[in-house]
């Protein structure tokens, strides 16, 4: 007697798992893989899907985003719910699964839970989680509740939005908050304190010279906070890590210095990590052409950085990628000047990041040697599923997990332009006018094709807020 089919099969792919990658495929069932082998060995399936020889990887995650940051346009609560739905639409079609956004606001978070979690529920085109930025006194004393709400990480603003963009609300915090919050979420099982390492009181002071001496172009913006401002910031996260012996991840880190400051305190056993961005990686500070557009916190680098950044994710020290997504309107980013308007007015952030993350990781990385498809998946999925205990019910193909998988094919290209971004702002990003070659032809979430060649095949909303669990682990 033949049993019945599976939901989904995926056929003629090769899938990378965590013990390696395999000739074959992955069936789905009630949105969960059932099983991961080579064709002869599948199920029949209500739907086949001929991945025709191209990879099949887990769906991105993208630990780094900001919703409801168009809230210059709508309230907190009502960019929220809107970014969900226009900035994941952009996700699904650039491969990107599940997100975990940063909540701000000045209120207290726990009252607001329910509200956050119907706003990706009723929104979201993907799983969703939540980190939360502390910066408030009264945000110090809801920890223990944010845990039980399934939030796990907290990022504070060590000496940073003293002086800069005031219109964000951000308390800055010193020495002794940080001492006090590595303290509390060191006692957190699966606890992380996030930090935007830079010293704004030596870069204010450089805004403040280069504006007097008439400087108005991104490599001002991004010498105002030089290598050294992200460098002595991280030196100080490491050893107040190590101290009250917690864990520390820095988001976004943009220097070489990060790199090697990272693994001194690694070699010694202190719990300190970090992220960095595709444009750190692909971008110097010496691009004039970006204009504004480049202007993002902290600043691109130069040359050396980045190959360092690249070294850093192939041996190991560099073990996350996000995307630092801040979804703004064209003009609202070049304040209504174009771009290249007054670069210390623009808004610092870039645009659509969690579209372009796995097509330039693809284009930029595998397809140029710089990293081996398996690696940028251990990166991009495992290791960022199991930092945010996701795993392994994200992050992986392996029988179990949630169904969200991608299939790339590397050797499809397209132009960055006004059509290749499905978000609320298609029209910027620091990778427009660039050729990108390894797309997603699928993806599929939840066991769901929902965008199939470009086509978006779902409605929003019906996804899973994800409360994290305490194997929050880092990957090493
Ligand atoms: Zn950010």
């Amino acid at each position: 007697m033949a049993s019945s089919p599976v939901d989904l099969c995926v056929y003629n792919a090769r899938v990378v798992t965590p013990s390696g990658t395999v000739d074959g495929g992955v069936a789905a069932e009630d949105g969960e893989i059932v099983q991961v082998g080579t064709d002869r060995k599948l199920p029949d399936a209500d739907r086949e899907i001929d991945a025709e020889g191209n990879y099949l990887i887990p769906g991105f995650i993208d630990p780094h985003v900001h919703w409801g940051l168009s809230r210059y346009e709508f309230e907190y609560h009502e960019g929220l719910e809107h970014d969900f739905e226009t900035e994941t639409r952009g996700a699904v079609h650039g491969g990107v699964t599940t997100v975990v956004n940063f909540l701000l606001q000045p209120e207290p978070y726990t009252p607001d839970m329910d509200f956050f979690r119907r706003a990706g529920e009723e929104h979201s085109y993907i799983d969703f989680a939540y980190h939360a930025i502390i910066h408030k006194d009264h945000h110090f004393e809801e920890i223990d509740g944010l845990v039980d709400e399934g939030i796990r990480s907290f990022k504070i603003f060590f000496n940073w939005y003293k002086y800069a963009s005031p219109e964000l609300g951000i308390e800055h915090s010193d020495a002794g908050r940080v001492y006090d919050l590595l303290s509390q979420v060191a006692d957190v099982p699966g606890g992380v304190v996030m930090f935007h390492a830079e010293n704004e009181d030596l870069a204010d002071r450089r805004r403040q010279e280069f504006q007097a001496e008439g400087r108005n172009d991104l490599e001002a913006w991004c010498e105002s906070a030089p290598n050294i401002c992200e460098a002595m910031q991280i030196e100080q996260i490491g050893r107040m890590t190590e101290m009250t012996d917690s864990r520390a991840y820095i988001v976004h880190m943009s220097t070489g210095e990060g790199v090697d400051i990272c693994k001194q305190f690694q070699d010694r056993g202190v719990n300190l990590h970090s992220e960095t961005l595709p444009a750190f990686l692909t971008h110097t500070k010496d691009e004039a052409d970006l204009g504004v557009w480049g202007k993002i916190s902290p600043p691109l680098r130069g040359e050396w950085s980045k190959k360092r950044l690249w070294e850093g994710l192939r041996e190991g020290t560099v073990e996350y990628m996000g995307t630092d997504h801040c979804p703004h309107k064209k003009p609202f980013k070049e304040k209504e000047e174009g771009k290249f308007g007054d670069v210390w007015d623009a808004i610092p952030g870039d645009n659509n990041g969690i579209e372009y993350f796995l097509p330039v990781m693809m284009s930029e990385g595998v397809n140029k040697n710089r990293i081996s498809m398996e690696r940028l998946v251990e990166v991009c999925c495992e290791n960022n599923a199991r930092r945010w205990g996701l795993y392994p019910r994200k992050g992986a193909l392996v029988e179990g997990s949630d169904a969200d998988m991608v299939i790339v094919d590397l050797e499809k290209s397209a132009t960055v332009d006004e059509d290749f971004y499905h978000t609320m702002e298609p029209r910027y990003s620091s990778f427009h006018g660039w050729e990108l070659q390894g797309l997603p032809t699928h993806t599929i979430v939840g066991g769901e094709v929902v965008v199939e060649d470009g086509e978006l095949q779902v409605e929003k909303g019906g996804r899973n807020y994800l409360p994290r669990g305490p194997n929050g682990v880092p990957s090493r």
